[in-house]
């Protein structure tokens, strides 16, 4: 996300680093809303800036920290074909929301009774289970939309719970998205989602 991104940039200028509670992006607008914590000292660890790249010719997403940046390219056949590539960053690249925050909300709502309120028919409940899930840290950044997974395994689009459960029983991190409604994030590699979503298909 940009603006996370840019405000890790000028915390780390002022010897801070951000740690992200949640953010949420809402279609129209569209609204990109980010709460983030400002914590003292440098960042440990690895960091979450960094570059995504999007190969055209397979599919694939992947991330690439600061020091990676010479080595950008793709596994596929077609990594001789420079132009399949396209890079976006710097970015913040790390998880999107905090858990253990997202559960407190989420046990607040409850509380208050504010859980079934629902905006553009999702309740408030579905959307912090949602972001609760994509705080898998074994998650990528994006997502993989469900048409792409479809069109590049020339079946129609499986129902994504099915999808889901079915990369999770591969021992896949995978869950819906708050941002893109026919979309999953996993850390599954798209050409074992196109051998998955064939499986789902065939077995129909
Ligand atoms: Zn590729």
């Amino acid at each position: 996300m940009a603006e996370n991104g840019g405000a890790a940039r000028e915390a780390a200028m002022l010897g801070f680093h951000i740690e992200p509670v949640f953010s949420y992006y809402a279609y129209h607008g569209p609204i990109f809303r980010a709460m983030v914590r400002l914590c003292h000292g440098k960042e440990d660890g690895i960091s979450n800036y960094g570059f995504i790249c999007h190969c055209k010719s397979c599919g694939q997403s992947q991330t690439f920290g600061f020091d990676e940046l010479g080595q950008i390219s793709c596994g596929c056949a077609d990594r001789t074909d420079a132009t399949s590539i396209t890079v976006v960053g710097p970015l913040w690249t790390g998880p999107l929301h905090d858990r253990s925050s997202i559960t407190e909300m989420l046990n607040l709502a409850v509380e208050w009774g504010w859980a079934h309120t629902s905006e553009n028919g999702v309740t408030l409940e579905k959307l912090l289970g949602t972001m609760i899930e994509e705080s898998d840290p074994r998650l990528p950044p994006g997502y993989i939309r469900l048409d792409e997974i479809a069109s590049r395994a020339k079946v129609n689009s499986p129902p994504l719970g099915t999808l889901i459960h079915s990369l999770q029983k591969e021992g896949y991190a995978a869950c819906r998205s708050h941002i893109g409604a026919n979309a999953v994030k996993t850390n599954c590699p798209i050409s074992s989602c196109i051998v998955v979503a064939r499986e789902i298909r065939n077995l129909r």
